[in-house]
């Protein structure tokens, strides 16, 4: 197509000659740029994520741009606290292709970075998680890209990166005087293991130290409040959910296995999962029952009942401790008001997109489209891999708990959320707000990002 092009401009120069004048100019305008990668290390799985910007600090924004994306197979790397030594060996295809995108003589001068979230927080004091990152520290050092390590990022770092990714992407950093002084939007991140919200409230969170961070970029100051929910991230909370149907059921030790009955589950829809797999998470350990057997098999077999569904996913969360406090979400946490527009991205955007909900709608829309999900038997419930197919009416109805009555948007404020995951092909994810705050890409007039230390 480019070479056509060359030639209708240059219908005199051949196609030898046009085919030169084209790489010359792919060449130039390569020079002017300089890519880099980040892996995100998430709970369930890790995806590689190529960043182009230009080699020259620009006073603008919206200029790095992602250029290609690569899904891990397999599961995440917090998976593999027995295996350590295997997890490089899971990167290679993707870093291949990685290689293949980047020019060779630029690999060198690439940025490479590794940040993993609350699946390696949640084995953080222990021994696996060490070795797993040491395992990777290793095979990317012996790899030609400028590497700056693999750590565990807190869950405050997930918040406030995730902020900064949409706002960038959104071009919001751009104008900061009024009328749109400084307005920005909200992020709101699922993850596997944790979830994150993170916005601009009306006054200054004064009171909550930990939950407030200051964030200079354009030499503007936003003062943003985040908070970082362990084990409230999708499949975590799944897990939980179940851990808590299992409670109620007794079961026959002396039998080999038991039947559960799971009204968030399409109808006629039955499985087998391991004691393991329900009970062997440390936001499942406290619901651990005393006989706990890894390999225990327990049935389950779904029954579709969205009412049922709704009621027991509510017990997830404690609403109570918060009693009518306005300034509190659940758990006894500390929230100011929701104020202005949200992205919802991850683990909100797969939810809204199988429910045909992306961008905004009505919270009305929202709840009509999970009941008519959640009536579907089985056989009905096409186009989706089994395992995020059978899970979709869990998490419409924990999405609704956790908006709602958790970080308290109501009928009104709904619309405000718009469920996204990229904005012109760079997906929203705190990875590209990492790397332009490790590259000083965002001038700051005066100090960049200032994250308190970690604990
Ligand atoms: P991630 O963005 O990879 O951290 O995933 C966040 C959450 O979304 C996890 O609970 C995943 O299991 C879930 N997830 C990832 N991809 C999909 C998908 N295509 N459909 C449904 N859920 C997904």
């Amino acid at each position: 197509g480019l070479l056509h092009r060359v030639l209708a401009f240059f219908p005199m120069a051949g196609e030898t000659n046009a085919e030169w004048l084209l790489q010359a100019v792919l060449k130039l305008k390569l020079e002017g740029t300089r890519p880099g990668w980040m892996l995100d290390a998430g709970s369930s799985r890790t995806t590689v994520y190529v960043y182009q910007w230009p080699a020259e600090k620009e006073n603008n924004t919206g200029v790095v741009n992602q250029t290609y994306r690569c899904s891990v197979k397999g599961s995440g790397i917090s998976s593999y606290g027995n295996n350590p030594q295997a997890v490089p060996k899971t990167f290679e295809d993707c870093m291949q292709r990685v290689k293949e995108k980047i020019p060779a003589d630029l690999h060198k001068s690439t940025l490479a970075h590794l940040g993993a979230t609350a699946g390696m927080r949640l084995l953080q004091n222990e021994s696996a998680a060490r070795e797993v990152l040491a395992s990777i520290q290793t095979y990317f050092e012996s790899q030609p890209f400028d590497f700056r390590g693999a750590e565990i990022i807190s869950g405050q770092e997930e918040g406030v990166y995730g902020w900064i990714t949409a706002n960038y992407l959104m071009g919001n950093f751009l104008e900061v005087s009024p009328p749109h002084g400084g307005e920005t939007t909200g992020a709101l991140d699922l993850g596997g293991a944790s979830a994150q919200i993170s916005f601009v409230p009306e006054e200054e969170a004064g009171h909550s130290a930990n939950s407030t961070v200051q964030v200079s970029l354009y030499g503007y100051t936003y003062t943003l409040y985040t908070h970082s929910f362990q084990c409230y991230g999708r499949d975590e909370a799944e897990k939980r959910f179940l851990a808590r149907l299992f409670q109620y059921v007794l079961y026959d030790r002396l039998s080999s296995h038991c039947k559960l009955v799971n009204p968030c589950y399409p109808r006629d829809y039955v499985t087998t999962l391991t004691m393991e797999h329900i009970f062997g998470s440390l936001c499942t350990e406290e619901l651990r029952p005393a006989s706990y057997d890894p390999g225990y098999k327990i049935a389950l077999e779904g029954t579709g009942d969205p009412t049922l569904c709704r009621e027991k996913v509510y017990s997830l969360f404690d609403f109570q401790v918060c009693h009518d406090r306005e300034d509190c979400s659940f758990d006894g946490v500390y929230q100011p008001k929701v104020k202005g527009t949200f992205v919802a991205f991850s683990g909100f955007y797969y939810t809204a997109n199988a429910l045909n909900l992306t961008g905004s709608s009505p919270l009305d829309a929202f709840n009509s489209s999970t009941w008519d999900f959640c009536l579907q038997s089985w056989s009905q419930v096409s186009g989706f891999d089994e395992v995020y197919a059978r899970s979709y009416c869990f998490s419409a109805h924990y999405i609704y708990h956790l908006l709602i009555n958790g970080y308290k948007f109501t009928r009104q404020t709904w619309p405000n959320i718009h469920f996204k995951k990229e904005v012109e092909n760079s997906s929203i994810a705190w990875s590209l707000g990492y790397m332009l705050n490790l590259t000083n890409m965002i001038p700051a007039e005066s100090p960049l990002t200032q994250l308190p230390m970690k604990p």
